[in-house]
């Protein structure tokens, strides 16, 4: 079935006669447009069409809200359209409106040989794709057609502005069309090279390929050719170096003359043959993607087609479909993050049914009488949360976010008294051992003012005088013995622990609980969706809330962990201090050393973050303590200082940690694993390294383990050689102190994804979204919301292609509850 374009000429021819008065159609010509719109762009195949049906947004006029003057324009634009569309039908009788199921899109070569095959193909069956490229796509993660279609170049050059030689400026990016009067071989430098004069009504200019003489064939006398690239000025006269070149043929220009695709090239691709590659494939495959988004969402979004947004993301017409083709695909990638979260907190509370605690309230009271401060307001807020998500069967989802220092940890226990006290088991999982050590100094010191100690081996403290039965918790790391570990791990089976603390090894396999009823996850930004999920499978729905001191801008959190509920402890402890934060050149490297040796000598502490190496653990150990012998023997001779890093034994940390917080160290050296949680109340100077090197959030880290006592404290950052955007982020980091003000500073510095890092948090990539892009982030939840109310299990047959598309992002969806 083709569409018939005579009513809406008539109508719109009418709607002149009469003067623009929307008059012409009963119930107003955006309705009947509408419906026009909807039927006509099932038959549209030509993507230049489509593309123009899309600018005139047929779907959504809104004609009646124009002026006079408007109106008359846009029935003029319409009218033109329909005009091209019925001469292009009289013409090669190609671009006829007709479905798209029963023909292919004009304007290819190879199109009918492959509509069979699916997209998701293995690319080997794009003709001109040997294994041997197939290979090396794979190593870009290219495997099927689909990726290839969604194999996005990183960035365009604009060569769509033509100029005449004549208009040619020295040092710009310029394109022109001109006739080739000569290419020859020469030789440039002793490389074999191409020149050519070429020439157009204005003028003539040199063109020259270095290391390219087989072009000198090609460039056949009097063909026309588009040259893009940067203008140089060589001896007095202009000239092309090593541009891009095209012939002008029939063909659509690839390489010049238009927005012109970067792509990612690995070893053995060439941009050339990738650009010629990518035309094709989008040109060929790219209509055949099914659009997975119900229309009215699409158009109420004003979303691009799919297939539209895919192609015009490749070879863009101009920067404005760049931009909404960007849009769409962001949008996908935000909306389905969106409905994959969702369905996942849909899952888990739906799922087997957590433990409700009681509330034991005087457990809680001796506890909290215990501290030897008050919580604070945002403490006990969130304390209060939390105890009515514990009190409920379904079981607690909870992301706790607060700043460095806000006092979490106490919260924490807290919340870990009540599963035992309800005959629980409790898990504590931070991201590296010595966190885990620390916890459980610091759960043990709490517990030992409340309970009196009465066992204590290797690893395992038990309380007496709080519980009925003596309340034990357990340290499980790494470098305990392998026999002692099988014999906590037999006591956490068999019921006997009550807390166990511990590093994510204590979700892996071989530590089972007897009746784990929560998990609380320190730091989770290291600790993603896989895991949780595999946390939840430990047994019995546990409650499980994680804590965070990266602060998330609220959108993003929501966004990233829609899964959770959010509680944030908004405050810090009364008498906290601004850190005083400079950054220093590297001339001011002994000065900073002076001042730490005046803070020594007033009795504070110091930490030293040693240059982050990205290479293995094993080398940032070494010069770490090749940086430590140095401070000892050459800077800092006179004073106590003590080293710390990954590859230690668990027990040599244990005590350098021990021997900082009781004061028998000043100075602390240290790989950047002290980055996150590190708690020494009389440490006032934290130095750091390469500092240029770190991103925002780190640096917070690292500066959140000073000014936690009464005294002033200070940060000192030294830098090798920043870069521009380095300089920025240290300016800021100097500025601001409010964490959820860096974060949002941070998400502006950087690129997409980057911020969480999607790829180790298990959660879908995001390779179109920024995530600064709070509005569009706010959009596909909104929507993702809408729609889940509707039909959560996507279950209408008008969301089967959604649902197919869901499972296929996030293909461990079955996994979750
Ligand atoms: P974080 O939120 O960074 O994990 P911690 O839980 O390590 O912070 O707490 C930081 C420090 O503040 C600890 O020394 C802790 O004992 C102390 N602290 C926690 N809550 C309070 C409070 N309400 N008043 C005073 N000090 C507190
Ligand atoms: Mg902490």
């Amino acid at each position: 079935m083709s569409i018939n374009v005579e009513p809406l000429r008539k109508i719109l021819e009418l709607e002149h006669k009469k003067g623009y008065v929307d008059s012409a159609v009963i119930g107003g010509l955006d309705r009947f447009l509408r419906n026009w719109a909807s039927q006509a762009i099932e038959s549209i195949t030509n993507p230049q069409l489509l593309n123009r049906f899309h600018k005139l947004h047929l779907a959504n006029s809104n004609y009646a809200s124009l002026t006079k003057q408007q109106r008359k324009e846009w029935v003029k634009g319409v009218l033109d359209f329909l005009a091209e569309v019925e001469h292009r039908e009289g013409e090669k009788g190609e671009a006829k409106l007709t479905p798209v199921v029963s023909r292919p899109p004009s304007g290819t070569r190879v199109q009918r040989t492959v509509v069979s095959q699916s997209i998701d193909a293995p690319i080997t069956v794009i003709r001109g794709i040997s294994s041997n490229l197939a290979a090396k796509f794979n190593k870009l993660g290219v495997k099927t057609v689909r990726d290839l279609l969604y194999f996005f170049p990183h960035r365009h050059l604009d060569y769509s502005q033509r100029k005449s030689i004549s208009q040619l400026t020295e040092g710009e990016e310029e394109t022109i069309i001109a006739n080739v009067w000569q290419a020859q071989e020469v030789r440039l430098g002793g490389r074999r090279s191409t020149e050519a004069i070429v020439g157009d009504e204005t003028g003539n200019v040199r063109v020259v390929w270095f290391n390219n003489p087989y072009l000198a064939k090609k460039l056949l006398t009097n063909t026309q050719v588009v040259i893009s690239g940067r203008v140089s000025l060589f001896g007095g006269r202009y000239v092309f170096e090593s541009p891009e070149w095209e012939l002008v043929e029939a063909r659509e220009l690839i390489h010049t003359g238009r927005l012109v695709p970067l792509y990612p090239l690995t070893q053995g691709l060439r941009p050339r043959q990738v650009r010629k590659l990518m035309k094709e494939v989008v040109d060929q495959w790219a209509w055949q993607v099914e659009d997975f988004l119900p229309p009215e969402l699409k158009e109420q979004c004003n979303l691009l087609e799919l297939p539209q947004a895919i192609s015009q993301a490749h070879y863009p017409e101009d920067e404005a479909l760049k931009d909404r083709a960007r849009v769409r695909l962001a949008f996908d990638e935000l909306f389905l993050l969106q409905l994959g979260v969702l369905s996942k907190k849909r899952d888990w509370q739906e799922g087997q049914p957590g433990s409700p605690f009681s509330a034991k309230i005087t457990v809680l009271d001796t506890f909290l009488k215990s501290l030897p401060f008050e919580l604070t307001a945002a403490q006990q807020k969130v304390l209060t949360e939390l105890l009515a998500d514990l009190q409920k069967s379904q079981p607690m989802s909870r992301l706790l976010q607060g700043e460095v220092g806000s006092g979490k940890t106490v919260v924490a226990t807290a919340t870990l008294l009540m599963a035992a006290a309800n005959g629980y088991q409790g898990a504590f999982m931070a991201p590296t051992e010595i966190l885990a050590e620390q916890h459980f100094a610091t759960i043990c010191q709490l517990l030992s003012k409340v309970g009196h100690l009465e066992g204590e081996e290797d690893y395992l403290h038990s309380y007496s005088g709080l519980l009925p039965h003596p309340l034990t918790v357990a340290l499980l790391i790494g470098d305990i013995t392998q026999s002692r570990k099988q014999e906590l791990q037999q006591r956490i089976l068999d019921g006997d622990i009550d807390i166990a603390i511990g590093t994510h090894a204590l979700i892996q396999k071989g530590v089972e609980f007897h009746r784990l009823g929560l998990a609380v996850v320190d730091e989770q930004h290291r600790f993603g969706v896989t895991q949780r999920s595999a946390l939840r499978q430990k047994g019995f729905n546990p409650h499980v809330l994680v804590m965070t001191a990266t602060p998330i801008p609220r959108t993003l959190a929501l966004t990233l962990y829609g899964d959770l509920d959010l509680s944030v402890i908004d405050q810090l402890p009364p008498g906290r201090q601004e850190v005083k934060t400079k950054w220093l050149k590297p001339g001011q490297r002994d000065s900073a050393y002076a001042f730490i040796h005046r803070q020594v000598a007033s009795g504070r502490q110091t930490f030293i973050i040693c240059p982050l190496i990205e290479e293995s653990e094993a080398i940032q150990a070494r010069a770490a303590i090749a940086e430590y012998e140095r401070l000892s023997q050459e800077v800092f001779p006179n004073l106590r200082l003590g080293l710390l890093h990954g590859r230690m034994p668990a027990a040599e940390k244990d005590k350098v940690m021990r021997q900082f917080r009781s004061g028998e160290l000043d100075i602390l050296v240290s790989t950047p694993v002290v980055e996150v949680g590190i708690d020494v109340p009389n440490a006032t100077v934290m130095l750091v390294e390469s500092a240029d090197r770190f991103g925002l959030s780190q640096l917070h880290q690292f500066r959140g383990r000073v000014g936690r006592g009464a005294e002033q404290s200070y940060c000192m950052l030294l830098t090798q050689n920043p870069s521009e955007v380095a300089r920025q982020r240290l300016d800021i980091i100097e500025k601001i102190q409010d964490g959820f003000e860096l974060a949002e500073e941070d998400l502006k510095l950087r690129g997409p994804g980057e911020f969480f890092g999607t790829r180790q948090s298990g959660l879908p990539d995001l390779r179109m979204a920024k995530l600064s892009d709070v509005g569009l982030l706010e959009l596909a939840r909104s929507e993702a919301i809408k729609l889940f109310e509707k039909d959560s299990g996507l279950e209408k047959p008008e969301h089967s292609l959604l649902a197919k598309e869901l499972a296929r992002v996030w293909p461990q969806a079955g996994e979750w509850s």
